[in-house]
């Protein structure tokens, strides 16, 4: 038999959510039939009590069996309807679960119901009145309560059969009676199949939507790749636990981890290994926190709750479990924790955050594997949370102020002016004096760099037009560029507007673009590296030889001036390979077609060794520290 027939039939096995809604549905049902049995019956009573009252007094006393007849059957449906009731109450109000017992009295309830009706309806029709009680009764029984077709059907086939052959029996039904009575079984019937099939298909629905909602409860709640909890029940679970800390006096730690390598995993192996790694990693950590808090924080990173006492403990299995778990790439679990003042409100986002912070700072610390936030990081949060928060406002009211460090000729060892560094610095009203690696990295990680730099090329160029102006006689000054300004707006085009807005021609502006930024976005660079290139702007390749170079990107970029790093200079008086080195790297450099600079000059012996080698020009202590005045370089 096909699904739909069966399914029409009642064969199938509803799910257990639609049985629960048919059966509620019938319980909810009972309490309105109960309700209107026991009124029924009671008016009943009253009127047999006036009967008999009645009768006596005109003298025709009605026999005691008669009255027991009649007072019988109101009593027992009045006392069944009374049970039905009780029980249909308790059950909606979760008081009770029986759905045996339930069912039990509701058939026992029909039945009774039935039967007074073909009982009743019997007295009437054999009285020659209406059979109005047997159809009340059917239709209570068939139109109220929801029936699976095949017991609704033989249910009415034996009640309307056995009233027909009662009635018929006592007094033989003519063919009107027959057809009404026909005609009343059948549409019963089809009340009680729509009855049935309405109830299933709301259920059904019903149970769609909670499905639904279920889902995205969980979705809310647990992390889709990893199947552990998320940060929103992470924050809600910690928030709760918190709010009932003072009485308890326990120290919490939150923990925040982070596989080291894995983006190298990923590489390595694919995402699907990497997905996982992950998941095997969150099982493993949620084992580590059984008995208490653990989420999944974003891409390869966790955080965790447990008291302070176990914090160490727990990060150490987590860096165990990572190891045991990350094949051949070299994956390291580190951990930041951050213990906050129970004895205060405690923002959950905020913790974790000072947590993270804490695991960040790991790597500047290699072989440290945790961290623990402690004053000097709360006040490195407080100062970066204050750079972001005004880098705006520092622009606007002039706390960016650009530092000139003179740049000499070397080679022909005149140390004579040839150009200046623009240097940034932020005159901080509640910080002082700041030098840039206290803003830039900040800067750069949050994506604000752009405004800095605008600030400071505007800056520059003002500067220059001023000197002009003033018919002072000006030599070029170079700007620092980060990598991602030329992901977060058009250098070229804004070099152009500002050359054009001050009247400051290109070649009094120079670019420098650091070794690291070279690592990154090829293509990208490359494009606004020949862009600037046609509008006459000087590239420079800034800290050369600082670590990330190597000599492939002198080969595959096109630099006008080569910065050699100040690293070359350090120890140059009792490092003998210090000047072979940078000799090589001048003569490389001018095989090139480069122009070299190098950085860091401290003092004239470098000066002079540097003019020896024919290094172009030089830069450094020795000829003056950056300032807010240009000054001119110290006589040699
Ligand atoms: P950089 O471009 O390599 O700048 C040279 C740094 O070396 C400057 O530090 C300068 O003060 C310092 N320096 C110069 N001569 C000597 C010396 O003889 N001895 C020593 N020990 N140091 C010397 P500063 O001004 O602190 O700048 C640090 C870095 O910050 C810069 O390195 C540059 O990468 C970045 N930076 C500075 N201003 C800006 C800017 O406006 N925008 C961007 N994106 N980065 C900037
Ligand atoms: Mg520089
Ligand atoms: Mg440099």
């Amino acid at each position: 038999m096909g699904k739909r027939l069966r399914e029409w039939w009642g064969l199938n096995n509803p799910s257990s959510y639609v049985r629960k809604y048919v059966y509620t549905s019938n319980m909810r049902a009972a309490v309105y039939m109960a309700f209107i049995v026991i009124c029924l019956e009671i008016w009943m009573m009253l009127s047999l009590a006036r009967t008999v009252v009645e009768s006596a007094a005109a003298g025709k006393p009605r026999d005691f069996l008669w009255i027991v007849n009649h007072g019988a059957w109101y009593a027992v449906l009045l006392a069944i309807a009374a049970v039905v009731m009780v029980h249909a109450i308790r059950y909606l109000r979760h008081k009770t679960y029986n759905t045996r017992v339930g069912n039990v009295l509701l058939l026992i309830f029909s039945v009774a119901c039935l039967i007074f009706g073909i009982h009743f309806g019997n007295n009437s029709y054999v009285k020659g009145d209406q059979i109005l009680a047997f159809v009340t009764m059917t239709l209570f029984v068939f139109g109220l309560l929801v029936w699976k077709p095949i017991p609704a059907l033989v249910a009415s086939v034996v009640s309307f059969g056995g009233f027909y052959l009662y009635i018929d029996h006592n007094l033989p039904a003519n063919y009107s009676l027959q057809v009404n009575l026909f005609t009343l079984w059948i549409s019963t019937l089809v009340v009680a199949l729509s009855a049935y099939h309405q109830k299933v298909s709301e259920g059904a629905k019903d149970e769609g939507i909670e499905k639904a909602n279920e889902a995205l409860r969980r979705i809310a709640s647990f992390d889709e790749l990893t199947g552990i909890p998320n940060m929103h029940s992470f924050g809600s679970a910690v928030t709760v636990l918190f709010e009932g800390i003072e009485q308890f006096d326990i120290q919490y730690a939150i923990l925040y981890m982070d596989i080291e390598n894995f983006k190298a995993y990923n590489d390595k192996n694919g995402f699907g290994a990497g997905d996982r790694l992950l998941r095997d990693v969150a099982v493993g950590l949620e084992e580590i926190f059984a008995s208490e808090m653990i989420a999944r924080y974003s891409d390869d990173h966790f955080v965790a709750l447990c008291e302070s006492r176990v914090a160490e403990e727990r990060a150490k299995a987590g860096y165990d479990l990572v190891r045991s778990l990350r094949g051949d790439v070299r994956l390291h679990l580190r951990t930041g924790i951050y213990e906050p003042d129970m004895k205060e409100d405690v923002d959950v986002n905020q913790a974790c955050d000072k947590a993270r912070y804490a695991c960040n700072e790991i790597k500047r610390h290699p072989g440290v594997f945790t961290n623990y936030y402690d004053d000097k990081l709360d006040n490195d949060v407080r100062r970066r949370q204050h750079i972001i928060n005004n880098v705006k406002r520092a622009v606007s009211e002039g706390w960016i102020k650009v530092y000139y460090q003179p740049v000499v000729r070397c080679a022909d060892g005149s140390g004579e002016l040839c150009g200046y560094e623009a240097l940034a610095r932020w005159i901080d009203p509640e910080y002082g004096f700041m030098p840039p690696f206290a803003f830039i990295e900040t800067l750069e990680e949050f994506r604000e760099i752009d405004k800095l730099d605008r600030c400071i090329i505007e800056q520059v160029c003002r500067d220059l037009r001023a000197e002009l102006d003033e018919g002072k006689e000006v030599v070029p000054v170079s700007l620092n560029f980060s990598r991602l300004d030329f992901e977060l707006y058009d250098v070229p085009a804004f070099l152009e507007q500002m050359s054009s807005k001050y009247n400051v021609p290109s070649n009094l502006l120079d670019v420098e673009i650091t070794e690291s930024a070279l690592t990154q976005q090829m293509s990208l660079l490359q494009k606004n590296m020949s862009l600037l290139r046609q509008n006459e702007f000087s590239l420079w390749l800034d800290d050369f030889g600082s670590g990330y170079s190597s000599l492939n990107t002198l080969k595959d970029y096109q630099f006008n001036v080569l910065k050699i790093d100040m690293v070359f200079l350090r120890g140059f008086e009792d490092n003998e390979k210090a000047k072979p080195i940078l000799h090589r790297i001048v003569e490389l450099a001018k095989d090139l077609g480069m122009v070299t600079l190098c950085e860091g000059v401290e003092t004239k012996e470098q000066f002079e060794f540097l003019s020896s080698i024919g290094c172009d020009r030089a830069q450094g202590y020795f000829f003056g520290k950056p300032d807010a005045e240009k000054q001119l370089p110290a006589a040699l």
